[in-house]
């Protein structure tokens, strides 16, 4: 093989190709429809070209790049001082454990099924780029997340295709004498087995638990076969594998971590773990609790009570007995442990409630959203002061190199000396915005929105075509066909996220009319992208997804709104950097923070929102729009009312008017003074280095600073 065959291959196989504009399209330039075909994965597009075609290839026209490619590479891995080694040796010498239920890193790797799965990714991108030692957490589902589908009513269908270890960027972990590490866990009466493989991030490693292998009964094998799939039994078991399989297999690893991060309540099943082997070193019960405390640190994200994992008494006693037995743990003892008031162990037991009594620190992922969480969690403290309740705040960010597309990336680049000065200080970013004309900016934006649309007008004539394969009768109606070629010239709006129903996709649409003056405004139109998946046991969520299929197809509003199917990383990518607004409508405070407006901003995408979540305190009035100012009724119906009012208000008097106005020079001044703003407040401040910086500086080093 040659030298540069093989350093594409290395290549393919460390995901820091993902968030490399050049190896991406080193990769690309490989076969541009093989690389659509397989999802942009490299590791799949080289099994499909044959090593002569590749040998020729690589030692001739695409020589100088790989060599420049594989140079950064090698130079990023071997970076000996980084803002680590600097500020935080502690995590460097000793790797941060940061256990997930989902990583969201690459859409060609279905193991995230949302927002807290793309934290995680962004999380273990950053920590690897601020030369941290970090190790993540996870498990390898088979089937992943599903794809998404829509019949021909608009309902959505799932569809799991497998993904195979071999199409992956994974390796097996062996043992030092090359066979397959095998770790083992207790689930009920049984001895579940789980192999694990390792996946390169960077310099950070991403470990993923497998049980599926021959020697566990079907039922264990199924436990990784779709993220946050199956009933309650299946989800205690994930959540087993994922905390006490996580810690088995570091200890396995000779893995000594500095700290454990449970990213949300799914992994806290991993401090029992920790405890039992304080105890079997010899500490009492409450000596080894607070022993494991000072292990451990722990992200909440849900705003809601309902939103906690919450597993029964019985189901716990029937699960865990054997487990606690082994270990030498009084069953009553964990259940006082998960129990919202431990005199009364008799009711369900809460992941959160354990994660917070067994960490050292613990965190809300907004500022609104630590008050709301003081204020949920205080009975635990036995305080009505909520100053008094441990739970701080790191507002979320993102990996802002992944969600940067190339043209925007190069567009910058021609003002700056690299991205990063963007996002590295508001002061940067501004002093790159001054050499940045309006006139530029507005070419970006141009460039930007005829991608997008594009892109749309060929997914959905897919998407139809696939339409057509569910579909249990044929139709003649003239509105399936693609007639809504949407326009760069109108202003666009994109709604993308899970479809949970407190985030109510459908909110636009509360008063048909006024949407229908809106959009068809023949001065001033508007066009509405939608997309998301609803969690296949959500038939509300799939519902409202239905609703808004249906309102695409009606006449006033073919052309003006297109929901795409398949929401994931990859058409996430496609539609931050083209719409105009980014719209986001959920209950507040239900949004613990939110991410996906962080994504746009970069692209000259502007946010209008709720005052939830990150927005609430990143809206400055200059830098975007809000939908209302933090109003909160209570009843969902009357808010639902209230709020969609104050969405068209602020369409019809603000946002339209100013993005229709131009200049002599036919540029909309105003709206590219909100771009220049946004880009000066937001991306400086959200952006998951700061974020993985904050964590490092306040949380993992060990003296916690509140
Ligand atoms: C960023 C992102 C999210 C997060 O969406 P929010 O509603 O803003 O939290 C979800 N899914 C995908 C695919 C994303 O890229």
């Amino acid at each position: 093989m040659s030298k540069n065959i093989s350093a594409v291959k290395k290549l393919s196989r460390n995901l820091w190709w993902s968030w490399d504009t050049e190896a991406k399209t080193l990769f690309k330039s490989l076969s541009p429809l093989l690389w659509e075909r397989v999802n942009h994965n490299p590791v799949e597009l080289l099994r499909h070209i044959s090593t002569d075609e590749l040998e020729a290839r690589c030692s001739c026209e695409l020589g100088i790049t790989i060599d420049r490619v594989n140079r950064r590479f090698n130079d990023y891995m071997a970076e000996t001082k980084t803002w680590a080694t600097e500020h935080a040796p502690q995590v460097v010498s000793n790797p941060v454990a940061y256990f997930s239920a989902e990583f969201g890193i690459h859409e060609s790797i279905r193991i995230y099924s949302g927002g807290l799965g793309i934290l995680s990714g962004d999380h273990l991108k950053s920590a690897s780029d601020l030369g941290i030692n970090f190790i993540g957490i996870s498990l390898f589902y088979k089937e992943g997340y599903f794809r998404q589908f829509l019949n021909h009513d608009g309902w959505q269908i799932e569809d799991y295709p497998l993904q195979y270890p071999e199409s992956l960027p994974v390796e097996k972990v062996t043992t030092i004498d090359g066979k397959d590490l095998i770790i083992e866990i207790t689930i009920a009466q049984s001895t579940v087995f789980a192999q694990a493989w390792s996946l390169k991030v960077g310099r950070a490693t991403l470990y993923l638990l497998d049980t599926n292998i021959p020697v566990n009964e079907s039922h264990y094998r199924e436990i990784c076969s779709r993220v946050y799939g199956g009933d309650q039994n299946m989800r205690i078991n994930q959540e087993i594998l994922l905390g006490i399989g996580g810690v088995k297999l570091l200890e396995a690893l000779k893995i000594q971590p500095s700290v454990y991060h449970m990213n949300e309540g799914h992994s806290a099943f991993l401090t029992l773990e920790l405890l039992a082997r304080e105890i079997a070193a010899g500490a009492t019960l409450e000596e080894a609790k607070n022993l494991v405390k000072e292990q451990c640190v722990f992200t909440t994200h849900t705003p809601v009570p309902a939103g906690h994992d919450r597993f029964s008494r019985d189901m716990m006693q029937y699960t865990f007995f054997r487990y606690l037995n082994l270990v030498g743990i009084d069953f009553e003892e964990i259940m006082k442990l998960g129990s919202d008031n431990p005199e009364n162990t008799s009711g369900l037991f809460t992941m959160t409630v354990l994660a917070l009594r067994l960490s050292r620190c613990a965190n809300g992922v907004s500022k609104l959203h630590g008050e709301v969480s003081r204020e949920m969690w205080k009975h635990l403290y036995s305080t009505d002061d909520t100053r008094q309740v441990p739970i701080g705040h790191i507002t979320n960010g993102i990996h802002t190199r992944s969600w940067s597309s190339g043209f925007t990336e190069q567009f910058w680049k021609n003002h700056a000396e690299s991205i990063e000065e963007l996002f590295l200080s508001r002061e940067s970013a501004e002093a790159v915005l001054s050499r940045v004309s309006d006139s530029e900016l507005w070419c970006l934006r141009y460039r930007l929105k005829r991608n997008l649309m594009d892109y749309i007008s060929r997914y959905l004539s897919n998407q139809l075509y696939h339409q057509h394969q569910y579909t249990s009768y044929k139709s003649t109606d003239s509105s399936r066909s693609v007639k809504s070629a949407l326009s760069p010239d109108v202003l666009t709006l994109g709604f993308a996220r899970r479809f949970a129903t407190y985030k109510r996709a459908p909110l636009i649409f509360q008063d048909l009319d006024r949407l229908n003056a809106i959009v068809n405004n023949a001065n001033m139109p508007v066009q509405i992208i939608f997309a998301g998946k609803a969690h296949p046991h959500d038939d509300a969520g799939k519902e409202y997804i239905r609703q808004i299929v249906e309102h695409s197809r009606r006449p006033q509003f073919v052309g003006k709104v297109v929901f795409l199917e398949n929401y994931n990383i990859g058409v996430a990518k496609r539609l931050i950097s083209g719409v105009d607004i980014w719209l986001n409508n959920p209950v507040r405070p239900m949004e613990a923070s939110g991410t996906s407006g962080q994504k746009t901003v970069l692209h000259g995408g502007l946010n209008l929102s709720i005052i939830d979540g990150w927005w609430c305190e990143a809206y400055n009035g200059t830098n975007g729009w809000s939908i209302g100012s933090g109003e909160e009724n209570g009843n969902y119906d009357e808010q639902y009312r209230f709020d969609a009012g104050k969405l068209y208000e602020v369409l019809e008097h603000q946002i339209i008017p100013t993005f229709y106005e131009r200049n002599e020079h036919n540029l909309p001044v105003r709206w590219l003074k909100n771009i220049r703003n946004a880009i000066a407040t937001i991306a400086p401040v959200y952006n998951t280095d700061r974020m993985v910086r904050e964590y490092t500086m306040r949380y993992y080093l060990k003296e916690p600073r509140p």
